[in-house]
């Protein structure tokens, strides 16, 4: 069994142990360099990116993870964590730390006070394709979008309809996957099983 780390300084943490623990694997919070050593994988939750970026370094964890990211070590970032993944970030704070894993752009809190918050059903490449899939419920709480994408990611959803059709809001590159939405919260586990799969 997979032992799949959830990164614990801030955040929905309870809801992606919660989920991943219903596809089979091992789920542990981190919060020090030790617990992160001990996992095959790691989730960085929905939350406040600059906050988590804060906590990063009171928790001594930002060089470690950085090094345990760029040596390989799968990763899924949703929302808050799609941030922290990034290489880019637009619209954020000068000092806020980050951990260039993912070579996206990302602009923070970018669907704007009208949709600051929605929901929407959408397609998912290599989920919501497969035959008898429904679609994915997205749900979006004061979202990043991915403002552009580096040549050697793909982009797995983009918003249906409405302002923000075409946005990106989900994207891989090999083992680094991120999303601008949470699977977490509607219990449809789909994400965290592709995941899982990457391991
Ligand atoms: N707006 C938050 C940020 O900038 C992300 C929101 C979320 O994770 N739900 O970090």
């Amino acid at each position: 069994t997979a032992t799949v780390g959830v990164l614990a300084l801030q955040g929905d943490v309870r809801e992606h142990l919660t989920a991943l623990t219903s596809c089979g694997v091992r789920a542990v919070p981190v919060r020090r360099a030790a617990e992160l050593a001990a996992v095959d994988g790691l989730v960085l939750p929905g939350g406040e990116s600059t906050t988590m970026s804060r906590l990063l370094g009171v928790f001594d964890l930002y060089a470690p993870l950085r090094a345990a990211l760029a040596d390989g070590l799968p990763a899924y970032g949703s929302c808050a964590g799609m941030i922290m993944l990034a290489s880019r970030i637009l619209d954020t704070r000068a000092d806020a730390r980050h951990l260039d894993a993912l070579d996206i752009t990302v602009r923070r809190n970018a669907f704007g006070r009208q949709v600051a918050s929605f929901e929407t059903d959408l397609a998912f490449a290599g989920i919501t394709d497969r035959p008898d899939a429904d679609p994915m419920r997205a749900v979006f709480i004061r979202a990043p979008w991915v403002e552009d994408v580096g040549s050697g990611v793909d982009v797995l959803a983009t918003v249906p309809t409405g302002p923000a059709a075409g946005r990106i809001v989900a994207v891989r590159d090999g083992n680094v996957l991120a999303t601008s939405f949470h699977p977490e919260v509607t219990g449809d586990l789909r994400v965290h099983q592709y995941f899982v799969e990457m391991l």
